[in-house]
């Protein structure tokens, strides 16, 4: 289960016109799951050693900022844990009720794989409830209210539970310890971009030039799911303004009209950086703060554009508050204020 979210910014977390297409852009095995290496080999590992024990995998955790491939991992762990195992999705605030959960955990064969989206956003009665699932593969129910109430227990098969979440900060410690495997998502380089992006074009046949690639994989943001983005919306500049190839001048004209920068930066996260600077002096200055001027969730700013920015050394975080750094006054052009020791940072 996907949540869906209207928005004019490239960013943005799930659209709903992604949903569809991702289905038939997901890769399908590890071998087509471009980058994340050290990630990659290392479940490679654990899923061959359950598969040869004959055992359920550990419950892995994903973090990660959206649309880096968290929810593919999950698809192809159950694909490459053989045939007959099934993945189940469904997501944090999809659980709203114990019996929810009940309902699903249930439904599981040995060895199935349980996909929970956002699990940092399960309520905490369901939460407790999945403790038992997870350590003992046990369910705790009460039957009946007040003093006839009986509790029972319910032997589950061994399942694996994965679950995605933008930050395990966000987690309960009682829930991230559960799980055996976590694994942390990073950004993608241009180079391993350039490669998914190939890989789209030619599922969805899109003409595609080598150089107009590289340009679109640059002003990704890291992220595939913007790749795959971009690439749908190229083609419709193809194909209504051009001949229907992605050259690069198309690419490049193109991207300026979708407001992503050569830094690969979109609106919003300009309008941040600017707030930043114009509002509050540079900072330091509190994400809620930030978020209020934005018209923006604090916590898609703090799971969406605050990650890429600091990774590209336009924003900092400090004890009191986010910080522009001298990137992103020389990137608008502007002069830092002077300090009283002389020097900004
Ligand atoms: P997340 O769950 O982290 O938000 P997804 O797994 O839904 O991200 O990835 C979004 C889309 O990006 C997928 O449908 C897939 O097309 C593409 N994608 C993500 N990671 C990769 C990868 N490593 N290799 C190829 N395509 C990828």
């Amino acid at each position: 289960m996907v949540m869906a979210r209207k928005s004019d910014t490239l960013s943005e977390e799930v659209l709903p016109e992604d949903v569809r297409l991702e289905a038939s852009l997901r890769p399908r095995s590890f071998d087509e799951y471009v980058g994340q290496g050290s990630v990659v080999e290392k479940l490679k590992v654990y899923v061959q050693a359950a598969k040869s024990r004959g055992d359920a995998l550990d419950h892995c955790l994903f973090s990660g900022p959206p649309g880096l491939g968290k929810t593919s991992l999950a698809h192809i762990i159950a694909n490459e844990l053989g045939a007959g195992i099934r993945i189940h999705v469904t997501s944090g605030p999809a659980l709203e009720r114990k019996g929810d959960l009940a309902g699903l955990l249930t439904s599981l064969d040995a060895r199935d794989i349980l996909f929970i989206d956002e699990i940092h956003r399960l309520n905490s009665a369901v939460e407790e409830y999945l403790y038992p699932a997870m350590e003992d593969f046990r369910l705790d129910i009460t039957i009946d209210t007040g003093p006839a109430a009986r509790a029972m227990k319910i032997d589950l098969p061994p399942f694996t539970l994965i679950g995605a979440t933008t930050r395990t900060g966000l987690l309960t410690s009682p829930l991230r310890d559960r799980f055996q495997i976590q694994e942390r998502l990073e950004y993608y380089d241009a180079q391993a971009l350039e490669l998914i992006l190939h890989r789209s074009a030619r599922i969805l046949g899109i003409p595609l030039d080598k150089d107009a690639g590289r340009e679109v994989a640059t002003r990704s943001r890291g992220t595939p799911r913007i790749v795959n983005r971009l690439l749908r919306r190229l083609r419709d500049f193809a194909e209504v303004e051009g001949n229907g190839r992605i050259s690069l001048e198309l690419a490049k004209k193109s991207l300026d009209r979708l407001g992503v920068d050569a830094s690969g930066l979109d609106s919003m996260d300009r309008k941040i950086l600017l707030t930043i600077l114009d509002k509050f002096g540079g900072g330091p200055v509190g994400v809620e703060t930030i978020a209020a001027s934005v018209g923006e969730q604090r916590d898609t700013i703090e799971d969406v554009y605050e990650p890429f920015l600091m990774q590209e050394g336009f924003l900092q975080r400090t004890p009191r508050g986010r910080m522009a750094t001298h990137r992103t006054y020389q990137y608008f052009k502007k002069q830092p204020p002077p300090t009283p020791q002389g020097s900004l940072f």
